[in-house]
């Protein structure tokens, strides 16, 4: 069986539901996941020792350590620590290194911006020759995001908060993958018509008419902006998916690899 170990320290809401949301695809699939709770308290130390014993642990083909950690413990050394042949996350920099070099594969790509990807590629959505444009440059998403667009063979533009006139970049961009955290931020006239835009933004508004009193919204303004684009993905249910089947397919390749299968 593909065995992910998760690893959870403290007690954010948001980290809780997708570290569940993470541990049910895997029943479903049957991956075998072991979910390892911290107090928010844990030492760096101790954080480090049970991911040694996980990268030790045959039964485990798969290491995540849910993101972001409380703030006494380096996220940069915990995230090395992981061995890179378990980096299920594709956040190890040698895996990072991997992606951004010509020739080189990582074993495992980031699963968000692989399931920007995933989607692009399932909708026959062409990559090759076309102009795109990633808004935000985080590690996690928009950075790996533009490798994997350029890798590609698109024409890759990053915008970040330093960015002047992002609605001129976007006006060229035949995809917009938009990864910022503001809640519909980018409107529909920024977007250039028939463009493709994967939202990958998950933010979380007061709404007094919804059930729990608030709602989840993404970094586009999804009303003005499905009328422009060509395609665009929902908040929820357009990226969140697919981070979390792209954590299950590297979870598998990682155990076919381990036990020397060829697919
Ligand atoms: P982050 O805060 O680490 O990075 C945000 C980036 O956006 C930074 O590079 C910053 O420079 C840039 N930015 C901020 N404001 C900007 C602005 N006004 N204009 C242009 N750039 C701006 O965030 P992150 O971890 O990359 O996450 C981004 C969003 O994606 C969040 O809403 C997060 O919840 C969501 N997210 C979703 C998934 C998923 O599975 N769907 C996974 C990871 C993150």
């Amino acid at each position: 069986m593909p065995g992910l170990a998760v690893v959870l320290v403290g007690n954010r809401r948001d980290s809780a539901t997708y570290v569940r949301m993470k541990t049910r695809a895997c029943e479903e699939v049957g991956i075998t996941s072991v979910q390892h709770d911290l107090p928010a308290e844990t030492s760096q130390a101790a954080l480090m020792k049970l991911v040694a014993q996980l990268n030790a642990d045959d039964s485990v083909h798969g290491i995540l350590v849910q993101l972001p950690l409380p703030g006494h413990i380096n996220e940069h050394e915990v995230l090395e620590s992981v061995s890179v042949t378990k980096d299920v996350d594709g956040l190890h920099p040698t895996n990072m290194a991997f992606l951004a070099m010509r020739g080189r594969d990582p074993l495992f790509a980031p699963c968000t911006p692989s399931g920007c990807i995933e989607l692009l590629k399932r909708y026959n959505i062409p990559i090759r020759g076309k102009r795109a444009a990633v808004l935000g440059r985080s590690n996690i998403v928009g950075i790996p995001a533009g490798l994997l667009l350029m890798a590609n063979d698109a024409t890759v533009t990053m915008c970040h908060r330093y960015t002047p006139d992002m609605k001129a970049v976007l006006q060229e961009a035949d995809i917009v993958v938009v990864a910022i955290g503001k809640a519909e931020h980018v409107p529909g006239d920024w977007i250039k018509p028939g463009a493709t835009v994967i939202d990958v933004g998950i933010n979380s508004v007061d709404d007094a008419t919804a059930k729990r009193g608030y709602r989840l919204v993404g970094d586009v303004h999804y009303e003005s902006a499905s009328k422009v684009a060509g395609a665009i993905t929902p908040v929820p249910g357009g990226v969140g998916p697919m981070t979390i089947a792209m954590l299950l397919r590297n979870t598998v390749d990682s155990a076919v690899r381990a036990f020397g299968l060829k697919e």
